[in-house]
């Protein structure tokens, strides 16, 4: 289904110094919060914007004694996740302790999975433009909970400790360095978003925070990285720092090239890159450093002695396997190859979940071409321009449904279903009852639509002299019969009449 799309490497980004030229190399780790109505080990509620404190069971505020118990469903989301990214499902897994202290943090550890993640290999292809599809490689997936929240701006002297958030699952998506550029880091984190909403493993709310991005940055040699992909040897590439926490497609776009460009002033100055961890300032535009490697925690990480390792039978994946929806790019290359698409409107209908699935409600036993140009051109124009979504729009699949069926069967002409389309927006309603109750049917009526050729060309004898020597202007009779019947005659019904008029 995929061969309209001729994968690539992923392209590099050449950045001129002032000494020399310098690639980019970039790997992210994605932090997706899984979606599910309970935490990982516990059964507290992961409701968003609850009371602060109010979803905390007794094992997320680790009171003494309590042991976690680990959610079937959360793992069942991990697995479905790495299969929507093709990748190796690891039937036995385990959980490590993460060791740090922080005040959102009760246990003092964060349980993890180092050693034995739930996913390993997988790939994603990412969409650089219509046909153009480049393959980043996937490392791992690991389950692991997120922390709590300090609140710092509540009081001028007291920080505040929000535990709701402690112990949701979330996935880290691992990729390998393969990402070349700014462009095209923004298009993986989009292209996972896009995949796990597909999937409804992860809602992609960057906003809220429920998928971010570590974003991993060095620059090399035009070739090291050939070199390195030959011998899968990092020493080939440069030092990487690694921007943390980003949750704005936009914002990691511009930190990558900040932190691209004062590395390269750093080495062309004959410095070197100190590996460390940094954070972007969105108002100033920069990234700042945060802590260097010396300073990095030593997590001493150790298999959580509470829980067991985690091991999954075949057939249950299997299974999973087995209910997995059609994802983004098998959907696109169904657009385009059976209902006609182009491969543009195929990626518009399918960026989004809600989008493809209001089109194929509308397309549904109907002609795909014309249903995805009033889905986009029609719906989607009105809808971008009054800020609406598909969830929100006043005009339902089956009604703009109806207007198609119209126009099909000869009911309406395409100017006259405009007019309808904008009835339905204000004022909603049958489509085929307001057609028929304000009169909007086309004339199809030869008598009625030759009585109005009749009185046009009574009316205007010098210009049917004209267009008696210039068959050409025929066009201007056709244009006010339509327009003295308001657009409700058939065009083709009216041209015909006229020129038999005209030339008899
Ligand atoms: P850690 O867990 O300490 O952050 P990892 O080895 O797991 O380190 O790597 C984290 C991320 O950094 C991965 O996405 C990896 O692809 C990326 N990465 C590793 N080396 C480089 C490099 N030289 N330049 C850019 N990204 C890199
Ligand atoms: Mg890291």
């Amino acid at each position: 289904m995929l061969d309209h799309l001729s994968f690539t490497a992923p392209e590099p980004k050449v950045i001129s110094g002032a000494k020399q030229d310098w690639e980019l190399v970039i790997g992210l780790e994605v932090h997706a919060q899984v979606s599910s109505n309970a935490k990982l080990f516990s059964g507290a509620s992961t409701g968003f914007g609850a009371e602060p404190n109010s979803h905390v069971a007794f094992v997320d505020a680790a009171m003494p004694g309590m042991l976690p118990v680990i959610n079937e469903f959360c793992v069942a989301q991990a697995v479905k996740t790495g299969l929507g990214l093709k990748a190796a499902i690891n039937l036995t897994s385990a959980f490590d302790r993460k060791n740090y202290f922080y005040p959102d943090l009760p246990q003092g550890y964060q349980i993890s999975q180092l050693y034995h993640p739930i996913v390993g290999e997988g790939e994603v292809i990412v969409d650089m433009g219509p046909g153009i599809g480049r393959r980043v490689r996937i490392e791992r997936i690991h389950l692991e909970q997120d922390a709590g929240k300090s609140i710092h701006d509540m009081d001028p002297t007291m920080s505040f400790v929000d535990l709701n958030r402690t112990g949701v699952a979330l996935m880290e998506i691992v990729s390998r360095p393969d990402i070349r550029g700014p462009e095209e880091a923004a298009a993986y984190v989009a292209k996972l978003r896009q995949i796990m909403r597909y999937l409804g493993t992860c809602d992609g709310n960057m906003q809220n925070g429920n998928l971010r991005a570590d974003v991993n940055v060095s620059v090399c040699p035009p070739g090291a990285y050939e070199r390195y992909q030959e011998t899968q040897d990092f020493s080939h590439l440069g030092t990487r720092c690694e921007i943390k926490n980003m949750n704005s497609l936009r914002f990691i776009q511009a930190a990558i090239e900040y932190e691209a460009r004062r590395q390269i002033a750093i080495l062309e100055d004959g410095g070197s890159i100190v590996q460390e961890t940094r954070l972007y300032d969105p108002d100033k535009g920069e990234t700042r450093s945060m802590r260097s490697k010396e300073e990095a925690h030593d997590y001493r990480y150790f298999p959580d002695p509470d829980l067991l390792p985690l091991e999954i039978e075949q057939t249950w994946v299997d299974a999973i396997a087995g209910d997995m929806p059609e994802l983004p790019d098998a959907k696109k290359a169904r657009f385009v190859q059976v209902l006609g698409l182009s491969e543009y409107d195929a990626g518009v209908l399918t960026a989004e979940v809600e989008n493809a699935d209001f089109f194929e409600a509308v397309a549904a036993g109907r002609d795909g071409k014309q249903a995805a140009n009033w889905v986009i051109n029609e719906l989607f124009g009105r809808l971008n321009k009054e800020g609406l979504t598909v969830e929100t729009s006043p005009v339902s699949a089956a009604q703009l449904g109806g207007v198609i069926d119209l126009i099909g069967h000869g009911a309406i002409s395409g100017k006259i279903a405009k007019d309808l389309f904008e009835i339905l927006w204000t004022e909603g309603g049958d489509p085929a009852q307001i057609v028929e109750a304000r009169g909007m049917k086309q004339v199809t009526d030869l008598g009625a639509i030759e009585a109005a050729v009749d009185q046009i060309i009574a009316e205007n004898p010098a210009q049917v002299e004209k267009a008696k020597a210039n068959p050409k202007l025929a066009g201007w009779f056709v244009g006010q019969v339509l327009k003295a019947t308001g657009g409700k005659a058939n065009p083709a019904a009216v041209q015909d009449l006229v020129a038999k008029k005209l030339g008899g």
